[in-house]
């Protein structure tokens, strides 16, 4: 096929608030669904060396217990790729091969398992290998991810274009993506990354107006945990606010985990995501009397595991804070030497600094218990025998 075509636009409704989103065709990962109807999923890439099967199975499932939809592994060579069946048997999220140029990799991966490939078939050495491949991945029912980033343009399109610009992109993609179509080819997924926010904008709003398929979102090279999320809350909340993404990954100098956390997060500001607990705490100002920021903290990190949706405040003081704490399902509203909970706009209780942490984490607990019981995220389903 060698049309691609305009994805279409739906209202919908997520959190009570109406968002307008563009409605992907739906390629299915594993038990993932990418596009389609299926919520934003958050993904992240494993760091270790992944012949190291001991330890990347181990950061597999600190990714999933962060909250991680789907994780990614570099295959470097075919140690690598020959490892995948290992991680594969310890993993409960779809796992995708992270492949550059070596079509025989691609095909070692699926061999294990794998759920998803990344490659661009433009890079793999001719239009014999991208059939072998468009077969090998077909048959197994996995879909390829097409990852365009600014780095990788090809040499005359950065001629034709003057550089990296979005155009660019979006011509590299289109290149890539015809080669899959003229296999029959469809489930794929796209994603143009740049390293600044404007141009990751106008690629993936230049390539939405020519295809349906599902957009993997992301700031390449975001830079360290505070710059990165900066960054990536700039660029991923304004895709996300114009409707554009699938599936997002928060790159970072830094632990996946951290990714996975500042992902979810985004689609939590943006009301796409209800799992898990949003902390709101205040600013602090001369009026505060607790130790709020070592509270603030305390209650999050302790409350990171909860999957159900929870809004927990911690306020400072007795002027605004009572008014936000009665709107969070539990809250704390701290005065001079003491905190007052909160629970569902009630006043439940009074304790003093030292138990304050602790007993809103208690309650917290209590009222995520009464919701219903913690669960895995969206889009993960625990296999027979898993641990
Ligand atoms: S809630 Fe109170 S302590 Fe916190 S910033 Fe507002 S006025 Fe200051």
């Amino acid at each position: 096929m060698e049309k691609v075509l305009a994805g279409a636009r739906s209202d919908g409704k997520t959190g009570g608030k109406t968002l307008t989103r563009r409605i992907a065709r739906g390629v299915r990962v594993g038990s993932l669904l990418i596009g389609g109807l299926a919520p934003v999923s958050v993904q992240s890439m494993t760091k270790t060396d992944t012949r190291d099967i001991a330890n990347t199975r181990a950061e597999v499932r600190r990714l999933e217990e962060a909250g991680a939809e789907l994780v990614r592994l570099a295959i470097p060579d075919l140690e690598a790729a020959q490892a995948l069946g290992a991680i594969k048997r310890a993993a409960r999220v779809p796992l995708v091969a992270d492949i550059h140029f070596d079509y025989r990799l691609a095909l070692e991966a699926l061999e294990q398992g794998v759920d998803k490939l990344r490659i661009n078939p433009g890079n793999i050495g001719g239009k014999d290998r991208v059939k072998a491949l468009a077969e090998a991945a077909r048959v197994r029912g996995v879909p390829i991810r097409i990852g365009v980033n600014s780095g990788s343009v090809e040499r005359e399109l950065l001629e034709k274009y003057g550089g990296a610009t979005a155009e660019a992109m979006v011509e590299s993609a289109l290149e890539h993506i015809r080669l899959l179509e003229r296999e029959s080819f469809l489930d794929i997924v796209v994603s143009l990354k740049a390293s600044d926010v404007p141009r990751t904008l106008r690629a993936y709003r230049l390539l939405a107006d020519q295809v349906d398929y599902p957009f993997h979102i992301g700031i390449t090279e975001a830079g360290t945990v505070w710059s990165g999320a900066v960054r990536s809350v700039a660029g991923l909340g304004a895709l996300l606010s114009q409707g554009l993404g699938d599936t997002l990954r928060v790159s970072l100098t830094g632990p996946a985990e951290e990714e996975i956390r500042v992902g979810r997060e985004i689609l939590k500001a943006m009301g796409w995501l209800q799992n898990g607990v949003e902390v709101i705490s205040c600013p602090t100002c001369g009026r505060t009397e607790i130790d709020l920021v070592r509270t603030a903290n305390a209650v999050e990190e302790a409350l990171a595991d909860l999957t159900v949706p929870l809004k927990v405040a911690v306020m400072g003081c007795a002027v605004n804070g009572p008014g936000e704490a009665r709107e969070a399902d539990v809250g704390l509203a701290g005065g001079r030497g003491f905190g007052l909970l909160f629970r569902r706009g009630e006043i439940v209780g009074r304790v003093t600094a030292e138990e304050m942490s602790e007993a809103l984490i208690r309650l917290a607990r209590a009222e995520a218990g009464g919701k219903s019981e913690p669960r895995l995220a969206r889009g993960v389903e625990r296999r027979q025998g898993d641990r």
